[in-house]
């Protein structure tokens, strides 16, 4: 039997209760199987927080967060939160989380299911067999930079871009090493022919390279990457960049995969502890409808048991009984699919661990 492991779930807003429930039906059920020794438990976590608590990310929130051995999280915002002043928020909780766990490193792997590719808003021969992990910097840039904020006497807002060279190294070190486990090729994205702040992240990306001989560095600005993901994304194996434009361009890569409502996303700090979440928001347009696709939820936590606990085999599973599930045909409506075969949330959770039993 291993060692206990706890994992807390943090459902949210909008869709994020609802991919949750089967993610956490698929964690408990492998745990069975495999005996992993998973334990749950659940809070409060953004706009669902505020109005319990007055606040996005209440305390008790952060302390189970830092206590527990990984984090599956939901989606949180709403339109009813709009309004709010900056720090009551609902996105204000996932920053809060990030930075005070140290998330610093972000994968989001595009890979388009073979039984999908007419569902991805390409061309069928630019996107089949597509595989490229984006690894996006998640704990400082633009979105964390000091100062920030609006001038009194004047209508002018400003944020900061800041990287210290500390910061580049480190999720550099974590791109070049997935890079050496995939096909060894990586591309590092910024706005060195404007930014202050490029030329710097260009200049330790390229040294690093001197420790990584054995991996094909190339560099990209921003503008030139977003073109050339949607011209030919097969040319990429693993992307690195900053928050702001990571954010961007792994936004672009989900819609090769037929639906944002495919794409996972793991954020680790230097201990692979992590918080493991669908790239998609709370989707308010379809939240409480059963149309949400939990397939982004169920490989994110197909993420957590592989980055945070290395328990591969039971990942990889999940993996397949979620492939043979797309081979039978079975889809979400937000997946190009016939009327026959379309499911609701529930039900795609359920066929997942019908296929993951047997
Ligand atoms: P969104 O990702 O919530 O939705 C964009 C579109 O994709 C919508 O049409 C939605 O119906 C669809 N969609 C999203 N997830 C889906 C799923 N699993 N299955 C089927 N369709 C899905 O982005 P948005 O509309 O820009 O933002 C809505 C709210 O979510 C905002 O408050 C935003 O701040 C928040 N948000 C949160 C996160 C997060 O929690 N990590 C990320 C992005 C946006």
């Amino acid at each position: 039997m291993n060692k206990k492991k706890t994992i807390l779930i943090l459902p949210g807003d909008g869709i994020g209760p609802e991919v949750c429930k089967p993610a956490k039906n698929i964690l408990e059920s492998v745990s069975h199987i495999y005996d992993l020794g998973l334990s749950f438990e659940e809070a409060l976590v953004g706009g669902s927080a505020y109005e319990e608590t007055g606040i996005p990310l209440p305390e008790e929130t952060l302390e189970a967060a830092r206590k527990a051995d990984s984090i599956l999280l939901g989606a949180v915002g709403g339109h009813q939160w709009d309004e709010l002043e900056y720090q009551y928020r609902p996105e204000r909780a996932l920053l809060g989380l990030r930075s005070e766990l140290d998330l610093f490193a972000n994968f989001r792997p595009a890979i388009l299911s073979k039984h999908l590719t007419s569902s991805s808003s390409l061309k069928p021969e630019k996107v089949e067999n597509l595989d490229l992990l984006i690894i996006r910097e998640l704990t400082g840039g633009i979105y964390f930079g000091e100062p920030r904020g609006r001038k009194e006497d004047k209508p002018v807002a400003f944020n900061t871009m800041i990287y210290s060279q500390e910061e580049i190294e480190r999720i550099g070190r974590v791109a070049f090493e997935a890079a050496q486990k995939r096909n060894k090729n990586l591309c590092s994205v910024d706005k060195a022919n404007v930014l202050e702040v490029s030329v710097l992240w260009r200049e330790v990306i390229s040294d690093l390279s001197k420790e990584y001989p054995d991996v094909k560095l190339s560099h990209m600005l921003v503008d030139n990457a977003a073109m050339q993901l949607v011209r030919e994304p097969k040319q990429f194996d693993v992307i690195v960049t900053g928050n702001l434009f990571g954010d961007i361009l792994s936004d672009i890569a989900a819609m090769m995969t037929g639906s944002i409502g495919m794409l996972p996303s793991a954020s680790v700090n230097s201990e692979n502890k992590g918080m493991f979440e669908p790239v998609h928001g709370s989707a308010p347009d379809i939240a409480g409808k059963g149309l949400a696709n939990p397939l982004a939820t169920i490989l994110s936590a197909a993420m957590m048991l592989r980055y945070s606990f290395g328990f591969e085999e039971a990942a990889s599973n999940i993996e397949v009984a979620i492939d043979k599930v797309l081979a039978e045909g079975y889809r979400t409506h937000d997946l190009e699919g016939s009327q026959d075969t379309q499911l609701s949330t529930d039900e795609m959770g359920k066929k997942v661990l019908d296929n993951l039993k047997n």
